[in-house]
C-alpha cells in the first residue's frame, strides 16, 4: 500500500468526489472532502441512476462495494416504455439482459460515505476559490482559508468553482428546459399511475415537449416535464424558481388524463431547471496541483445516462494515476489526457440528443416500431 503525507483536497461530495475519496483513502492517501451541503441528509438527492458495467460498476468493484451495491440495486428497473400524448402505448423495451442496474442517488451517496473514515467529509464548507501557495494551493471558503493542499480535485459539479482556475468555459444552455417533481408511494397512493409505470421509466413525447417518469426505490417517482425553449422565454421567466405543479398543467393541454395525472399526483412543488452542458471535447492545458473530474470536467446532457458513470470512472482512473506515479503533476496530466479523450465522443453524443430532443426520440420510436420484431 502506498501512503502519502501530502494532503489532497476534493471539492464536492457527489458520486465522483466520494468515489475518489474512497479509492485514495484505501491506498493510504491523506484526503479531505469539502462539501457545501450542511450534512448528508440536507437535501433530497434526486432520482435513480443506472450504473454501467464498463465504467460505474468497475469503480464500485474497485472500491470493494459490489456486495453492498447489489443489495440495493434494482436490476428489474432496466426497462422503459413510450406513450403518445393521448396515452397510447407505443413501445416497451426490456433491458434486463443488459447490465445497467439502477440505484437511488441517495443510496449511492450513503454507500460511499459509509466507506470513508469518519470526518473525511467536511460538511457545510462552500469553497469559493483556490489560491496558489508556495507549494500547492490554498482553499478559500465563505469563512476564509481552510488549508493548504498539494493537490486540489474539483469534483464540484456543473457550476464548479475550481474549474474557473483552469478554463473560462462554462456550461451553455441546450434550449431544453424542464420542471421536476416527486410522487410518493405510487403503488399505494396512485395505482392507476403505477399501472402505467410498473417498472423502470416511461416517456411520453409530443412535438416540442414530453413527460418522463422514473421509479426510484420504495414507490418513489421522479417526474420531468421537458419543453423545447430555444428562444429562452421560459428560461428567462423561471430561472431557479419553484412552481406549484398545478400551474404547469397548461403545458399538457390536449394530453390524456392518464398522463396529466402524473402532474396531479405531485407531492410538493416543481423545481425549474435549464439543461446546460459543456461542449463535448472541452479541454484545458494541465495545471500543476489541480484537476477536475465528473460534471466539473464535462457536464453533459443526461440522455444515455453517462454522467455519473463518467464521474465514477474518472475517479477510478485518477486514483490509478496517483497510485502509480508519485510525480502528481505528471499523474494528473496523464489522467486528464486519457479522460478528455475517453469522454469527448460520449459527451458529444449525449449533448446532441439534447439539442435535437424530442425529434431524435420520435425518430427512434418510429424506427423500432417499423421493425417486424418490435416489442410493444
Ligand atoms: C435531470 C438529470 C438527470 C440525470 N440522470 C442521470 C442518469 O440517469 N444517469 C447518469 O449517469 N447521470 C445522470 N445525470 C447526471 C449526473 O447526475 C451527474 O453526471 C453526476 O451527478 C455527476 O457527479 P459529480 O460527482 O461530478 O457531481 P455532482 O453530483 O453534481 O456533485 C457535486 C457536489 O459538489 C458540491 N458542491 C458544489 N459546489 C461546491 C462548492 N463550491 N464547495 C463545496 N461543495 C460544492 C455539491 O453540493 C455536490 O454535492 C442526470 C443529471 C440531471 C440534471
Amino acid at each position: 500500500m502506498m501512503s502519502s503525507a501530502r494532503p489532497i483536497a476534493i471539492v464536492g461530495a457527489g458520486p465522483g468526489g466520494l468515489m475518489l475519496g474512497c479509492l485514495l483513502q484505501s491506498q493510504g492517501f491523506d484526503v479531505s472532502i469539502f462539501e457545501a451541503d450542511s450534512h448528508a441528509g440536507a437535501r433530497r438527492q434526486g432520482g435513480s441512476l443506472d450504473l454501467h458495467a464498463d465504467s460505474g460498476l468497475l469503480a464500485i468493484e474497485e472500491a470493494g462495494l459490489r456486495r453492498e451495491f447489489d443489495a440495493l440495486a434494482r436490476y428489474e428497473d432496466q426497462c422503459d416504455s413510450f406513450y403518445d400524448q393521448e396515452g397510447n402505448l407505443l413501445l416497451t423495451r426490456d433491458f434486463s439482459e443488459a447490465v445497467r442496474p439502477e440505484i437511488d442517488r441517495g443510496q449511492l451517496r450513503d454507500l460511499l460515505l459509509a466507506k470513508l473514515a469518519p470526518g473525511t467529509v467536511r460538511w457545510n464548507i462552500k469553497i469559493q476559490g483556490v489560491a496558489s501557495a508556495a507549494e500547492g494551493h490554498r482553499l478559500m471558503s465563505d469563512e476564509g482559508d481552510v488549508g493548504r493542499f498539494d493537490l486540489v480535485v474539483g469534483a464540484d459539479g456543473a457550476w464548479s468553482r475550481v474549474r474557473k482556475l483552469i478554463t473560462p468555459q462554462t456550461p451553455q444552455p441546450t434550449g431544453l428546459v424542464y420542471y421536476e417533481w416527486d410522487i410518493e408511494n405510487i403503488d399505494v397512493l396512485h395505482p392507476a399511475l403505477a399501472a402505467l409505470l410498473p417498472r423502470g421509466k416511461i416517456g411520453a413525447v409530443a412535438i416540442d415537449r414530453g413527460l418522463i417518469a422514473q421509479r426510484s426505490s420504495g414507490g418513489q417517482v421522479k417526474v420531468y416535464l421537458l419543453i423545447r425553449d430555444d428562444a429562452g422565454e421560459i428560461g428567462r421567466l423561471n430561472r431557479d424558481t419553484r412552481v406549484d405543479v398545478s400551474e404547469l398543467l397548461h403545458h399538457l393541454d390536449g394530453w390524456s388524463d392518464s398522463l396529466r395525472a402524473f402532474a396531479l399526483a405531485a407531492n410538493g412543488f416543481a423545481q425549474f431547471r435549464s439543461l446546460c452542458v459543456l461542449p463535448g471535447g472541452t479541454a484545458w492545458p494541465s495545471i500543476a496541483g489541480i484537476t477536475l473530474l465528473g460534471d466539473a470536467a464535462h457536464v453533459m446532457a443526461p440522455f444515455g445516462g453517462e454522467g455519473v458513470n463518467m464521474a465514477l470512472e474518472d475517479a477510478r482512473q485518477l486514483a490509478h494515476c496517483l497510485v502509480q506515479n508519485s510525480d502528481w503533476n505528471a499523474a494528473t496530466a496523464d489522467y486528464e489526457r486519457a479522460m478528455l479523450a475517453r469522454v469527448k465522443d460520449i459527451a458529444e453524443r449525449c449533448n446532441a440528443a439534447a439539442f435535437t430532443w424530442p425529434r431524435q426520440t420520435l425518430a427512434m420510436i418510429e424506427k423500432i416500431r417499423a421493425q417486424p420484431s418490435a416489442v410493444t
